[in-house]
């Protein structure tokens, strides 16, 4: 199959191997139907980055499916597979499965090899997953999880059973979650974010609290600072990435006699604009004289940012936050505001900044004139502990009563 990764450049470029990931899946006998659409190299929230087509919310055709891996959220949600892949670099997951009413688990950096990734910024990027129930993308996590030699990054620790974490409503204690420390973000839940989306999330804090678990609420005033360091770090790690596109090794050449003109012509003609806009920037940022005021300090906000969650995490089991300010939006509606689509990000973001698992859930929905749309909520856990996230995920979902996150254009054509 072609792997353009949304971009003109890779038009018709043909792999030579398959992805770690996609190798281990085939080997547990997964039947891969296809690839799906993203923003370009993942630079995005909508899919409309993407240089081929804008893919449709199923909720709501006229919505984005959220982005970068807004392909793979729709494809789940639609039902048209039953479990797919997505990368997430600053929340290509998460903001998508809230947008399309899926599960979506963001694994801890290195639980998942990279090889085979088409790269955007190497020391974020992640491949996770995307399922109609938790456990769904815990099994798929399950396939897909393990050291691997061919990514120096992906990591050596033992790879437990996660399908263990998963046990029936019929077994449940009166409070299954008796005993569980959630710490809700309280950055997450105040201005700028749209309320219904806040009362979405209290409903599914309540639920938390119902099930035997303790909320408290904590603050954590390095969170407004993710953006912009992730904004520095993302396009630096970028600008060096997508440098190998010149036309020559990879991608799509344009007619030149001379090899200056041929890379710039190459480039000029293959990236489309958000790309373009992100390798100005990082070079911008890496380059001398503003290295130490853009990407240096941007590295020490990283390094604040994974020092207070590493704190909070000490105290509290999980945290909680909604997965994006808002649910989906028109089509169309921020495409020519990169700004505005950067604010998306604002929930995502630092737990890429600091390596940390993340599963979101549906908990919810927003009324958006004509039709409902659905709302996730996230909760974040410590490095590697993607187990207790499947866990409380599993008993949340089983427990959830008077939801379906079913599309109605789907569940009219199968009756349910
Ligand atoms: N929307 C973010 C960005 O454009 C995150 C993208 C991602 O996780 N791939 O960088």
């Amino acid at each position: 199959m072609a792997c353009t990764a949304g971009s003109k450049i890779l038009e018709n470029y043909r792999p030579a191997y398959d992805a770690s990931v996609v190798r281990k899946l085939r080997e547990c006998g997964a039947i891969i139907v296809g690839k799906t659409n993203l923003d370009e190299f993942g630079m995005g929230s909508t899919t409309e980055g993407s240089a081929y087509q804008v893919t449709a919310n199923p909720w709501d055709l006229e919505c984005v499916p959220g982005g970068s891996s807004g392909g793979s959220a729709a494809a789940v949600s639609a039902r048209q597979c039953v479990v797919s892949l997505g990368s997430d670099t600053g929340g290509s997951v998460r903001q998508p499965a809230s947008f399309c009413g899926v599960v979506g688990l963001k694994p801890t950096y290195g639980r998942v090899s990279r090889y085979g990734l088409v790269a955007y910024a190497s020391s974020l990027d992640v491949i996770g997953c995307f399922g109609t129930t938790v456990a769904d993308a815990g099994i798929l996590l399950q396939a897909i999880s393990g050291h691997d030699k061919l990514d120096a990054t992906s990591s050596k620790r033992d790879v437990n059973d996660f399908t263990s974490q998963f046990i029936s409503k019929d077994y449940f204690e009166s409070q299954p979650l008796k005993g569980l420390r959630v710490g809700v973000l309280s950055e997450t839940i105040g201005d700028g974010v749209d309320k219904e989306v806040v009362s979405s999330i209290r409903g599914a804090i309540s639920h938390l609290e119902e099930l035997g678990s303790t909320v408290t609420e904590v603050s954590l005033p390095s969170f407004s600072l993710g953006l912009p360091a992730y904004y520095v770090l993302a396009s630096s790690e970028s600008s060096s990435n997508l440098s190998r596109y010149d036309g020559v090794r990879y991608g799509n050449q344009i007619v030149s006699d001379e090899l200056s003109s041929l890379y710039g012509g190459s480039r000029a003609n293959g990236f489309g604009p958000e790309v373009k806009r992100r390798i100005l920037m990082g070079t911008y940022a890496l380059s001398a004289g503003y290295y130490d005021a853009y990407y240096k300090r941007a590295q020490q906000v990283r390094t604040v940012v994974q020092k207070s969650f590493k704190e909070a995490l000490d105290v509290y089991d999980i945290l909680i936050s909604p997965a994006a300010p808002s649910a989906a939006y028109k089509i169309g509606e921020k495409k020519n505001d990169p700004l505005a689509m950067y604010a998306g990000d604002i929930m995502t973001v630092n737990v890429n900044l600091a390596g940390l698992p993340a599963l979101v859930l549906p908990c919810g929905f927003v009324e958006n004139g004509t039709s409902r749309l659905p709302v996730g909520f996230q909760m974040i856990g410590a490095a590697f502990d993607e187990e207790k996230l499947l866990r409380v995920g599993h008993i949340f979902e089983q427990t959830l009563q008077g939801c379906s996150f079913i599309p109605p254009i789907i569940a009219d054509e199968f009756k349910c």
